[in-house]
């Protein structure tokens, strides 16, 4: 194909449309960036040489210098809360809340906001206040769950009670198992205020929301006890199989004791053996051994150990075992005598109950976890711990 002239003019003028362009695009960066404050690129380096303190401060000069960024408020505000600095989330919060150029949806997000900085703070009354007025709204579920663990940590139960069955009725995942833990705290007020009515009309509640709740049981068969009825305090322990056999180490105790008060501690031995052939456990064996040495002494009792430790090997069970070897003076040697004590000492170091959720360890049994709150998270068989 012939080149003809007019070509070699077209050329030209592309090249200086596409230097036009680059010119016009150049510009347009360039009043961009005079418009973004130098703290701000400042901020960007201190981030990507991660010096995260120092690119606070930039990020906080831009926030001053332009309060408009309210993006950059909102992450500079939980970052401070992140960081446990509340008072600096809580001064960037409170002056976003006052401000009146705001939607009414970022309001209520600054609400929001504000209310988990004092619930961090432990500001609780400051917190629920806050929450209660986002009950309705884009955050009314996250508010009701704060507002649930408000309550819990002020053990106001009814107020726990109320918001449990209205996050439930929201569509949020069953509480049924907590609803049961707070009629059995309510019940437990009552009993300590011998108001025996009250009590048995909370644990009859929690049962309503729990059939399987164990410690309404447990409770139950408490309140029974205390009144004097230890048949009927027996029989409500006793459910415990049917209901949730993983409690049973947990009322073990109790159903012994309410034997040997009615003068039946063999029918309650052969309770706890029949419990213990159906669900092994460390724990259970461990009131079973000292219910058969109160009853029938030391030789039984060693038989007894000597049994399970063929069946369910543990230092715990070698424990009682060794308990009982030198104490009834049929091998009381000083080599086993030695190893008793070894063994004795290893295992009141090493056996603990722990949370399930959060790792907390307590010799103590606990219904609510003391570190993480949650329920029934702690389950009720102490474990040997390196
Ligand atoms: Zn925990």
């Amino acid at each position: 194909m012939e080149l003809e002239t007019w070509h070699l003019l077209v050329l030209p003028l592309f090249f200086a449309l596409g230097w036009a362009a680059a010119r016009v695009d150049i510009r347009h960066v360039m009043r961009e960036s005079r418009a973004v404050p130098a703290s701000y690129f400042k901020g960007l380096n201190y981030l990507l040489n991660e010096q995260p303190d120092k690119a606070i401060e930039a990020f906080v000069e831009v926030a001053k210098l332009d309060p408009d960024t309210l993006e950059l408020h909102f992450a500079l505000g939980a970052l401070f809360r992140r960081r446990g600095e509340l008072d600096r989330a809580i001064r960037i919060h409170q002056n976003l809340v006052e401000r009146s150029d705001l939607t009414q949806d970022q309001r209520m997000k600054a609400l929001y906001e504000l209310a988990q900085d004092f619930l961090k703070a432990g500001l609780l009354d400051r917190a629920e206040d806050l929450f209660k007025r986002l009950e309705t709204g884009m955050h009314a579920l996250d508010a009701l769950r704060h507002l649930l663990e408000i309550y819990v940590l002020e053990k106001d139960w009814d107020q726990a009670i109320s918001i449990a069955g209205r996050l439930e009725k929201l569509g949020c995942p069953s509480q049924h198992a907590d609803l049961a833990h707070y009629h059995c705290e309510l019940a437990l007020n009552a009993m300590l205020r011998k108001d025996v009515a009250a009590a048995r009309q909370y644990l009859a509640e929690a049962r309503g929301a729990n059939r399987k709740s164990a410690r309404a049981l447990q409770l139950l068969g408490d309140l029974e006890a205390q009144l004097g009825d230890d048949a009927a305090a027996i029989a409500s322990w006793r459910e415990m199989e049917a209901a949730n056999p993983a409690y049973l180490p947990i009322i073990a105790d109790r159903l012994c004791q309410a034997h040997a008060r009615l003068g039946r501690s063999e029918e309650g031995i052969e309770l706890l053996r029949g419990y213990l052939a159906r669900h092994a456990s460390a724990d259970l064996f461990h009131t079973l051994f000292h219910a058969v040495l109160q009853a029938r002494g030391w030789q039984e009792a060693e038989r007894l150990a000597a049994e399970e430790l063929k069946r369910n090997p543990g230092l715990r069970i070698l424990d009682d075992y060794l308990q009982a070897r030198t104490a009834d003076g049929a091998d009381g040697d000083l080599e086993t005598r030695l190893a008793q004590d070894l063994v004795h000492k290893q295992v009141s170091r090493m056996a603990y109950y722990q949370c399930n959720d959060c790792g907390f360890k307590a010799r103590q049994f606990f219904w609510q976890c003391p570190a993480c709150a949650h329920w029934e998270s702690i389950p009720p068989e102490r474990r040997e711990h390196e």
